[in-house]
């Protein structure tokens, strides 16, 4: 979504970019209502279910009447069992203070960038990555500073570009591990190298962990398994893709501690509080039959993954590399001698498969499309064939 530069709009607004997804839902959706068959691989959310625990809570809290204004860090029960849920996972002693609530992870994203970033600061982020940072960015008033990811390095970040990039007037570094769209994962090591720039150049880092349980190997590191960074790192985490909640709207964060005032302060001027029963049934996510449940959804991806990522290694002109975690692909469609932009539309138009333009996600992802598969593995198989039927008759 671009929005007209000569109406009204503040000029801030005119550089920010929405997310094609949603923009493409609305397309796939429009020709599905004039009779076509498309299969959807465009958005990112689980096609499960809400594990039971946690709908029925939900139920139960609305009969309860936990429908009023929740205070604006979230509920303490649900801050505490985020806290103790991180910290038996990691080496880390996060004190539920530091634990914010807000509806989605995306607000969370936009919140700890509001409340740290001024005018002329600069940002690194990832490249391609997920729209969100950069259009927070800029909403600050920030610049941008794109690094970008390279297939050949697996989609991970090259630490000394990484390292260049860096400048007195740099803020914050943004990392997204597992990531999306590729599905990239930073190493342990890596992390270490990120945290060490982050204290040599006073940076804070912006981790974004929300398919953080979505892993397809070892489990991925996270940037609280490095040693004393809890005072220059906001985590960014939620139960929107793990526990298949994306419409319940709910994400935290994990802030250091003098910067979450400011941060409180964002979000009580803006959205004021989450949703009460929401946090109340999402407490739920963490006993151990949701905890089978996202591990059995998780299993199947795996499956999927493996199908989908043979399957397009198949077709000739295009390759694709198998991604450690998050549900998405990100193959290279360079080979086929379209660009981007013109299979995402032609796939859409004549074919019938819903997916992204890897420029949806900076000009880095020139040469590649996103693939989520969030779908059931017969769709997948149908859309594999689709793709090859497409790229066959180019
Ligand atoms: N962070 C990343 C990397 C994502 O891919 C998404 C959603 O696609 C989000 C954050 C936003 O999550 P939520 O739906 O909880 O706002």
């Amino acid at each position: 979504m671009k929005l007209d530069i000569k109406s009204r709009i503040a000029k801030r607004m005119q550089s920010v970019r929405g997310e094609a997804a949603f923009e493409m839902l609305g397309r796939a959706t429009e020709l599905e209502r004039q009779g076509r068959s498309i299969i959807h691989l465009e958005i990112g959310e689980p096609d499960f279910d809400t594990p039971q625990p946690v709908v029925e809570a939900g139920v139960e809290y609305l009969r309860k009447g936990a429908t009023h204004y929740s205070p604006t860090p979230g509920i303490w029960e649900l801050r505490a069992s985020i806290a103790r849920y991180l910290n038996s996972r990691h080496a880390a002693n996060i004190n539920p203070k530091n634990v914010l609530v807000t509806p989605g992870a995306k607000m969370m994203i936009f919140s700890i960038i509001q409340a740290v970033v001024d005018p002329g600061d600069e940002v690194i982020y990832p490249d391609p990555g997920y729209p969100a940072y950069e259009a927070a960015i800029r909403m600050a008033g920030a610049t941008p500073v794109a690094v970008k990811l390279e297939e050949s390095k697996e989609f991970r970040f090259d630490l000394d570009e990484l390292a260049r990039r860096i400048t007195p007037r740099t803020k914050m570094i943004a990392i997204n591990s597992p990531q999306n769209p590729t599905g990239g994962v930073l190493t342990l090591p890596d992390l270490h190298k990120i945290a060490e720039l982050a204290r040599r150049h006073d940076l804070l880092i912006l981790s974004d962990e929300i398919y953080s349980d979505i892993y397809y190997a070892e489990r991925p590191a996270s940037i609280l398994d490095v040693p004393d960074v809890l005072d220059r790192v906001c985590v960014v985490n939620g139960f929107s893709k793990i526990y298949a909640m994306t419409g319940w709207r709910l994400g935290y964060g994990i802030v250091p501690e003098d910067t979450r005032p400011a941060i409180e302060l964002f979000i009580n001027n803006t959205v004021s509080s989450t949703a009460t029963f929401t946090q109340r049934a999402a407490i739920k996510a963490f006993t151990p039959e949701s905890q089978r449940t996202a591990a059995n959804m998780v299993q199947e991806f795996h499956r999927r993954r493996d199908v989908f990522v043979d399957g397009l290694n198949n077709i000739p002109g295009i390759h694709c590399l198998k991604p450690l975690g998050a549900f998405y692909l990100f193959p290279n469609v360079t080979g086929t001698g379209l660009r981007s932009g013109q299979f995402a539309d032609r796939l859409l138009t004549e074919a019938g498969v819903a997916t992204l333009a890897g420029t949806a996600f900076g000009k880095y992802g020139e040469g590649y499309i996103r693939l989520s598969f969030a779908n059931s593995l017969p769709n997948l198989e149908s859309a594999l064939e689709r793709i090859r039927t497409f790229v066959t008759h180019l």
